[in-house]
């Protein structure tokens, strides 16, 4: 989905619907009336483009499912613990518990050593 693209289509809404729309549809209304329908529009679309803006921000960081991969990695998992040797829950990369990592060496992976010692 391109957000530019998007916009630029709100953009067009904004100048043909927000005021030429509602002038010739609704023309029989009062002036007033006719003003605030164009002023309501206008808001809602101006929430629309703001929060559409806000999701573009975000897209920079990274795509939703790289955040959620990155929030499994910094999310602790148990520590696998057999023989005096730990693995990581993630890649299955071992080591000797006499050395802990709070993360994995490897791949990153969080990992929890509190309930298995
Ligand atoms: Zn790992």
């Amino acid at each position: 989905m391109d957000i530019q693209k998007a916009l630029d289509i709100i953009e067009k809404w904004n100048f043909f619907y927000g005021q030429r729309v509602v002038r010739e549809l609704w023309g029989d209304n009062p002036t007033d009336v006719q003003n605030q329908d164009i002023k309501d529009f206008n808001r809602d679309l101006g929430y629309i483009k703001q929060f559409m803006e806000e999701l573009q921000q975000y897209r920079k960081v990274g795509t939703v499912e790289r955040c959620m991969v990155a929030v499994k990695r910094i999310t602790p998992l148990p520590a696998m613990i057999s023989g005096g040797v730990y693995k990581c829950p993630s890649c299955g990369s071992g080591r000797s518990v006499k050395h802990r990592y709070n993360y994995c060496p490897k791949c990153g992976q969080a990992i929890d050593f509190v309930c298995k010692t």
